[in-house]
């Protein structure tokens, strides 16, 4: 019974593939290290916001030793907006060590493949089977809410319990002799079909046994049992027009953007006046405050980050305490990969100085 349930599926989902595949520019590649990067870009990311990028990455280094040779920072710009930067830098990592350790052959094997840094179970089956046709099921949120809302399953998909009883099932869905074509129409049916807010259920081929439609529960499955927390965070910017030049520096930590540049910031708990609290690399006496920008923020998955943009003038030449900072001239400021809320206020500053 459980079997008959399982191959209905699979004939199901491979029938509405048949006629409803999405034509992507990474389809039917069975190059593995095109398949990778189309993976990495399109890992929280959206196929349409993706895709140009996929498009860049190919075209600048269309092997994985053109990759490997890049700069890092050439890298970081090209990859700028894109946000999950630890992709870029796992990208860049992973295509050196390729080219270096492994001679530049990609690995054969599932198991191969999930050895490379940034690459997870998901990534891994969907270039096992793209490349090489290896039965290895692709699980991932869109996968997560096809098959709970399908088979009617109510564990909580944010728990190790349902990471296994999820995994077991797409293997057991798993059509092992067309992997290639079933992983994608798992993917594609989940972001176009049964997709998370309005899925169309109406039309849909695998209706009379979706468990979730016949008992009226779509809009409740899947289950998840936290609530996301997202930490607010206060950065304050310092921008300090010292002549024409202005100080940036690059983010080394293990924290977001790592390897982004940025204005000089100094983070506090709640918005507050800087000027007051006073800053190690820098005496705020011998800067002129020309403007405090209203608060602009941004959204990550974990964080939210409010910042505030304090520009200066000053007279004086080599005004910051620290190694970290670099004085560049402003009109190199495009030449930088800096983070999508420092990329917003830049443009809207050129905006209004016209
Ligand atoms: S009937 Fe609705 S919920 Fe069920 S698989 Fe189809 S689109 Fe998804």
């Amino acid at each position: 019974m459980e079997e008959d349930k399982n191959l209905y599926f699979q004939k199901k989902i491979l029938d509405w593939f048949a006629t409803h595949h999405r034509p992507l520019p990474w389809k039917g590649v069975r190059n593995p290290y095109i398949i990778w990067l189309s993976e990495i870009i399109l890992q929280q990311t959206t196929v349409a916001q993706g895709t140009a990028y996929f498009e860049k990455f190919r075209q600048h280094y269309p092997s994985v030793s053109d990759l490997a040779n890049a700069p890092s920072d050439d890298v970081m710009k090209l990859w700028e907006g894109l946000g999950y930067y630890s992709r870029a830098r796992n990208l860049h990592a992973t295509a050196k060590h390729i080219a270096t350790e492994l001679n530049g052959a990609f690995p054969t094997t599932y198991e191969g493949i999930l050895t490379l840094k940034g690459v997870g179970p998901y990534t891994a089956a969907a270039i096992a089977s793209f490349a090489y046709d290896l039965p290895h099921a692709v699980v991932d949120g869109n996968v997560y809410r096809v098959l709970s809302r399908f088979f009617g399953i109510e564990t909580p998909i944010d728990t190790t319990e349902a990471k296994h009883q999820f995994a077991a099932l797409a293997d057991a869905v798993l059509d092992k002799s067309r992997p290639a074509d079933f992983n994608q129409a798992m993917m594609d049916f989940g972001a176009t079909h049964c997709t998370p807010a309005t899925p169309k259920c109406v039309q849909c081929p695998l209706k009379t046994e979706c468990v979730a439609f016949k008992e009226d529960k779509v809009a409740v499955l899947p289950k998840k049992s936290k609530k996301m927390v997202r930490k607010t965070r206060f950065f304050n910017y310092l921008v300090i027009n010292e002549n024409d030049g202005v100080y940036i520096q690059k983010r080394t930590e293990k924290d977001i953007w790592q390897d982004l540049y940025e204005f000089p910031m100094i983070e506090t708990d709640e918005l507050a006046d800087i000027l007051r609290g006073g800053s190690e690399f820098v005496d705020f006496q011998k800067l002129t405050l020309v403007k405090q920008s209203q608060p602009y923020q941004q959204l990550l998955t974990h964080q939210k980050i409010v910042a505030v943009f304090w520009e200066f003038s000053t007279s004086q030449a080599d005004i910051l305490r620290g190694e970290v900072f670099q004085k560049i001239r402003r009109e190199d400021l495009k030449n930088f990969a800096f983070p999508k809320i420092i990329d917003i206020y830049l443009k809207e500053k050129v905006l209004t100085l016209f």
